[in-house]
């Protein structure tokens, strides 16, 4: 049985230790949450993924890492100080306010009276002032998306990589949007990250990357483990589009709460680019710009064909990390009934994202023999380097399968009197128990094959 609804991973994360409010203990702060120590490595392997899919496993992209404080400048020229908003209505009976286009039957969501004001745009950039003078002008914004320090950057990467077309730049980081109502978990968030990708082509195979684009990443969330049947690929109507966007695809997700967007897939053309250079009118820009006499540069690159500076068009696939953990557990959480009666809930996450590999547990902790055994296999294990391997002396091993069980751990290994040639058995001498999480066979395995036991079944 997968997850009933949303209350019960939220408990499930709080429980945990992957998730918990932020500020929660000041009565939270809405639209923030906290990654706690299961969290944070499930949430580091998914980025883990995505940098080596976007760019270590392929030829023709870079990475970067821009920082969050921007210029206003920059984002007055991407559109985002005009244009960046969401419709807001008032609700004139309780004065709450609500997001206009998330209204169900002209309704307000606290108090359902109907007398609503009519809807007016609301920024949604957090500005903030900078530097220790806060007069008129010292402002500049937290970015609402991580791509404008690809496109302010374009020049640099250029000049230090000398790519050509067609290449990408990468970045995973915070963005933050002050969304007028905040809801569904960490899937709509005020402070959140995104993982996006600026594929830069020439302009005329800019539908033809789109559509590569939206084939390589709704495959990328296949190999997270996301179910094929709860994924689905919309084209946003026109109406629908972002300001810069000639055509975008969203992924869509079956989240506990609906079928939303995981990720957006957008073109958007020679907007960006085009509107941080400077003497636009040297160039056959397609996309509407305003005049930009404050940049200093020409954000071109060579005609692969003709070798004349053109500004390039570009494809951007813009993947949230919140929303990517929300779908990666919604789909993980199974509620399973056993032969014997009883129940268990267990992540079946792909072992590539599970926050601890491997499990070591000790039969018992107040044999020194057995926990430097097992503390020695502990160290053999991290130091293969996939990721976290936990020592866990709390002696009941039961507890330890159920608790590893419900936090996604692929394998247990138990360490006994057998193992130290103790038992009845002197054959089972050096070697240990291991337990596999979604099968629950357990199997006895020499401590010198443990390492490629485990490295197999870890890359499988
Ligand atoms: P929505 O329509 O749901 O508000 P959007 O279309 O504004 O999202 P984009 O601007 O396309 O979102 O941002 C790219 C990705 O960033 C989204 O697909 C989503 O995964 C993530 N994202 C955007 N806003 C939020 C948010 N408030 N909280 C969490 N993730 C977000």
């Amino acid at each position: 049985m997968p997850v009933k609804n949303m209350d019960e991973l939220v408990s499930l994360c709080k429980r945990r230790g992957f998730i918990f409010p932020g500020s929660d203990i000041y009565g939270g702060l809405q639209g923030t949450y906290d990654y706690g120590p299961l969290g944070v490595e499930l949430k580091n392997n998914l980025k883990a993924a995505w940098w080596r899919a976007m760019v270590y496993e392929r030829d023709d992209v870079e990475g970067l890492d821009a920082s969050i404080l921007t210029h206003k400048l920059v984002l007055r020229h991407s559109g985002h100080e005009a244009t960046f908003t969401d419709p807001m209505v008032d609700c004139r009976n309780c004065q709450s306010r609500w997001r206009a286009d998330h209204v169900v039957n002209g309704r307000c969501e606290r108090c359902g009276s109907d007398d609503l004001t009519e809807p007016r745009p609301f920024n949604m950039m957090f500005k903030t002032t900078i530097g220790p003078i806060a007069d008129e002008d010292s402002y500049g914004y937290l970015r609402p998306e991580t791509a404008q320090g690809i496109f302010t950057n374009f020049k640099n990467i250029v000049d230090s990589t000398s790519r050509r077309l067609p290449f990408g730049v990468a970045q995973i980081g915070k963005a933050f949007r002050n969304e007028i109502t905040p809801r569904n978990f960490i899937f709509r968030v005020r402070e959140f990250e995104q993982m996006e990708l600026e594929y830069f082509v020439k302009p005329g195979s800019d539908e033809e990357w789109h559509r590569h684009w939206v084939e390589t990443r709704l495959q990328w969330w296949r190999d997270q483990g996301l179910l094929s049947d709860n994924l689905q690929a919309y084209n946003q109507e026109p109406d629908e589009l972002a300001h810069y966007a000639k055509a975008t695809v969203d992924i869509l997700y079956r989240f506990p709460h609906g079928l939303e967007e995981l990720e957006g897939i957008a073109n958007r053309t020679d907007f960006d680019l085009g509107s941080h250079t400077r003497n636009q009118a040297d160039y056959n820009l397609t996309a509407k710009v305003d005049p930009n006499e404050d940049s200093t540069a020409k954000l071109v690159i060579p005609d692969p064909d003709t070798n004349k500076p053109i500004v390039p068009y570009v494809i951007e696939p813009s993947a949230g990390v919140d929303r990517g953990v929300l779908a990666v557990l919604t789909e993980a959480y199974t509620h399973e009934e056993l032969d014997n009666g009883k129940e268990r809930v267990v992540l079946k996450l792909r072992p590539h994202l599970a926050p601890i590999k491997v499990a070591i547990l000790p039969l018992a902790r107040n044999r020194p023999e057995i926990v430097d055994k097992a503390k020695g296999i502990k160290r053999e294990l991290q130091a293969l380097g996939f990721g976290r391997v936990f020592y866990e002396d709390t002696g009941n091993i039961g507890k330890g399968y159920r608790r590893h069980d419900e936090v996604g751990t692929p394998f247990c290994v138990t360490v006994d009197f057998d193992t130290l040639g103790q038992g009845d058995d002197s054959a089972l001498k050096d070697t240990v128990t291991i337990r596999d999480r979604d099968t629950m066979a357990q199997e006895r395995v020499p401590i010198s094959e443990l390492a490629e036991y485990v490295r197999s079944r870890l890359q499988a």
